[in-house]
């Protein structure tokens, strides 16, 4: 499946951000992913590379979406 990431998408990642949270944000999407942690708001900046190494699911009509499978489907 390819994926086209677009400002606004909601993902997880990998690894949660160290407040807790693990929902970003895609601020800014091109050679670089500018992601927003939505529990504190900080910014990261994200090499595509290590954010397509790092992302896990994407938010679909409210719902998370494998990147990698594409099937499963939580909460
Ligand atoms: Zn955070």
């Amino acid at each position: 499946m390819i994926l086209n990431y677009r400002v606004g998408d909601i993902v997880t990642l990998k690894k949660g951000h160290p407040c807790g949270e693990n929902k970003w944000k895609i601020l800014r999407t091109g050679v670089d992913i500018k992601l927003e942690c939505l529990g504190c708001s900080r910014v990261v900046w994200l090499t595509r590379i290590e954010f397509e190494k790092r992302v896990r699911k994407i938010e679909v009509d409210g719902k998370f979406i494998s990147i990698i499978h594409n099937v499963e489907v939580e909460k």
